[in-house]
């Protein structure tokens, strides 16, 4: 297809293919498009634009490939550009990145050229393919719903993933990079081959998150990033996470229509696919794996395919190195059905002080939805000894059946504590027995390599969601080991995610300040000053401000502004965290909390922003936490102003403007203001399925829903929604999860009760 535009003559006009003419003479522009059949008094020339203008300019743009509908874009704006200058740039198709001017400075153009280059190398290699398209540009656009899209050749970023602190984290480093390598991927998976219908959307997300991280691990020049895997399984726990709703459904899902197209973009198709992916490169071999990719590339380039030629090509591969499997029967048991496996292990040992294993057994059960389906997957085993060193791993094929014995390990010496799941090859909820549990809370700080300190993390947070133990015990657990903790990824998920998750949903109401009020002192007091790096103390700092939730703390954070810097009084002394600046995010993400305070008055907390903002450049963000502070101000007038601005069914404002509002609308220490807007969610959120698109609603309904209320009242009202709105699958979707979501909040808190009952509210740990 062949594209044309017309604009004011110093926009920047990005589309697929470079500008082929550009011309702003009436005569030629009316030729043009007689040429393609389209008369100029039929063309659409917006209003104010004219072609004899001289303001304006007619472009057009050379013929693309043969793609499909949803890859044609065009980005169309005041932006200003940087070409890739590497010296060995002229290797590559021409490169650009592009950006508002003022954003330009933020964005680390020498290492996103590096970063892509890598990836450009490591996927023709891979795929035995050639880029197959003629440029690849990277723009950065304001206000983007998504956080990236994969157009042809000018792949689109939203503003949102640039850090413009003055610290990045090698967290934020790398995850940058993922995503970057992540479209470039999907230039081969998605762009030049492209499924046939949404049923196998899988193939263009799994495929792209996983071949992200393969490349961010191996690729070469990107041998100082090294978080592949940890990064990895956030995916892959946000598969599980979704795989254990009753909503789940199988990898290669039944998409009937384009509604049910929109409500797949969920952590099946990313998540738990690419876990998929990871295995069958176990199943395989990575060698038939490449094998079989390859030959698919050449056999459907600009063309359309679906889950069953990948799979018969990766069947091919396999035959040719005689490995005599029936791929596709494998293939049906993770891709066909949903749902998980749940693997617990039993282990029998004998011998006295130097005791040796006499037996090992897995046992897999079914998770409580999906498919009743045991799978047959490779997992490696690792045992560690009394110094947390591994003395033994074994990679063993799990059985599709209830009991698989692991004589491999028969005879070894008995371990301290071992890992069922160690480098994450296996897809699964791999339980943690309780020996090795038991060892993990005193010790986990001694594993030395950071993936399995971060999976055992990990399980131990999913424990918490599935209420095998309390919020209080996880609380304790993590305080006994982050501490020790060097990872800042491993901080900042347990930090900045998990330990906010748990304490704020599956504590009881009356105690989720103190809960929360603990963990933020143990952050202030015990672990910030012993921070060793600037990046760690940062990311604690974050983790601060996210469970900051009483006046003091407010107040606290306003001295930290005025005086720029982060100190405390402890025992009548004063310390102050040394190599800490607070960077304008962090700034804002104060200023949005004080501004929920019930005592400061709406004047003072105005005064208080304008005065901390005024001079600030960042002006996209200055408004938008202005927004956020005034829609967080404890005043019913205002609440209701902002009520009605996000529920409209025409909102007048963005929906980057409205996530700013509700961000902060519905704070719980606010529950006197705020609860009659619990029942207005009810009464609203079905006009808003029913009348705003796809990004919109669900931004509306996940920043909205007072899950958090975690009773059986708030139960009752989510049910009764679903009543009331059988015609809406969508709503029902998320609805469901939200109700299933209650449900465990409500147990964890049952359980935590029961512990204060009990009195077994101080689980020993040591560090
Ligand atoms: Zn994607």
């Amino acid at each position: 297809m062949t594209l044309f535009s017309f604009s004011h003559w110093n926009w920047k006009v990005i589309s697929n293919e470079f500008e082929s003419d550009t011309t702003n003479s009436t005569e030629i522009y009316t030729k043009m498009l007689e040429k393609i059949g389209c008369p100029v008094d039929v063309a659409v020339v917006p209003e104010g634009l004219k072609p004899d203008d001289q303001d304006v300019i007619f472009r057009r743009f050379s013929k693309t490939a043969k793609i499909s509908t949803y890859l044609y874009a065009f980005i169309v704006g005041p932006y200003v550009s940087e070409k890739n200058n590497a010296p060995n740039a002229k290797n590559y198709v021409p490169m650009r990145i592009i950006a508002r001017k003022s954003i330009m400075k933020h964005v680390k153009t020498k290492e996103m050229f590096k970063v892509t280059m890598a990836g450009f190398d490591y996927y023709e290699n891979f795929f035995d393919c050639k880029y197959p398209f003629t440029k690849y540009d990277q723009i950065f656009c304001p206000e983007f719903n998504a956080g990236a899209m994969e157009n042809v050749g000018c792949v689109t970023f939203s503003e949102r993933v640039l850090n413009r602190g003055s610290v990045i984290t090698k967290t934020e480093k790398e995850e940058h990079a993922i995503t970057v390598l992540h479209e470039l991927a999907h230039m081969w998976f998605g762009d030049l081959v492209t499924m046939r219908w949404w049923d196998d959307l899988w193939l263009n997300e799994s495929f792209a998150t996983f071949m992200s991280h393969m490349s961010l691990e191996y690729a070469k020049g990107l041998e100082d990033y090294s978080l592949s895997w940890e990064l990895f399984l956030s995916y892959k726990s946000w598969g599980l996470r979704t795989d254990q709703f009753s909503t789940t459904h199988p990898i290669a899902a039944d998409c009937a229509t384009t509604e049910d197209a929109e409500n797949i973009f969920d952590g099946i198709s990313y998540g738990k696919g690419a876990a998929f992916l990871k295995q069958l490169v176990a199943y395989v071999s990575e060698e038939v794996f490449r094998l079989g990719v390859g030959t698919y590339f050449k056999k459907y380039a600009y063309l359309n395919t679906e889950l069953n030629d990948l799979i018969t090509e990766i069947q091919l591969a396999s035959d040719s190195k005689h490995l005599n499997i029936d791929l596709r029967k494998w293939c049906d048991t993770w891709i066909k059905t949903s749902g998980f496996n749940i693997f617990e292990s039993k282990l029998k040992e004998s011998g006295g002080a130097h005791s040796r294993i006499t037996d090992f057994k897995i046992f897999q059960s079914l998770s409580l939805y999906g498919d009743n389906c045991y799978r047959e997957q490779y997992i490696t085993v690792a045992l560690f000894d009394d110094n947390f060193k591994i003395s033994e791993k074994v990679k063993i094929k799990i059985d599709a059946k209830e009991k698989t014995t692991v004589d491999k390990l028969i005879g070894k010496p008995a371990p301290k504590a071992y890992l069922l799941n160690y480098e994450d090859w296996g897809y699964g909820m791999f339980l943690i027995d309780e020996r090795s549990l038991e060892a993990f809370k005193a010790g986990l700080c001694f594993i030395q390599d950071s993936l399995s300190r971060k999976l055992i993390h990990n399980t131990i947070f999913f424990m918490a969601r599935d209420a095998k133990i309390s919020s209080k015990t996880f609380a304790q657990f993590l305080k006994s080991q982050i501490i020790h903790e060097s990872s800042q990824d491993i901080v900042e998920d347990q930090i900045l995610y998990n330990a906010n998750v748990i304490l704020k949903n599956y504590t009881p109401e009356e105690f989720v300040v103190t809960e929360c009020n603990d963990m933020m002192h143990f952050l202030l007091y015990d672990f910030i000053p012993i921070a060793t790096s600037e990046e760690l103390k940062e990311t604690i700092l974050k983790g601060i401000i996210s469970l900051a939730c009483t006046e003091d703390h407010f107040k606290l954070m306003m001295k930290w502004i005025e005086s720029n810097e982060v100190s405390f009084d402890k025992e009548g002394i004063r310390i102050q965290i040394s190599d800490l600046i607070i960077s304008p995010e962090i700034k804002y993400s104060m200023l949005r909390k004080i501004a929920t305070s019930t005592e400061l008055s709406a004047e003072t907390i105005r005064k208080f922003y304008e005065t901390h903002l005024e001079n600030d450049d960042n002006k996209d963000l200055v408004k938008s936490c202005k927004l956020s502070c005034e829609a967080a101000i404890y005043d019913k007038a205002s609440k209701e102003k902002f009520w009605i601005m996000v529920m409209s069914e025409k909102p007048e404002i963005s929906l980057y403007d409205q996530e700013a509002i509700m961000r902060t609308f519905m704070p719980r220490n606010q529950k006197a203001i705020i609860e009659p807007y619990v029942n207005r969610f009810f009464e609203d959120i079905p006009k808003v399925f029913r009348t705003r698109e796809c990004a919109d609603r669900d931004s509306v309904f996940y920043m909205l829903s007072p899950t958090y209320f975690g009773n059986h009242e708030i139960l009752g009202k989510y049910r009764k929604l679903i009543e009331d709105n059988q015609d809406s699958k969508s709503l029902i979707l998320r609805v469901k999860e939200d109700i299933e979501r209650i449900e465990k909040y409500i147990r964890g808190r049952e359980l935590y009760n029961q512990e204060i009952k009990n009195g077994d509210v101080s689980v020993k740990l040591q560090a």
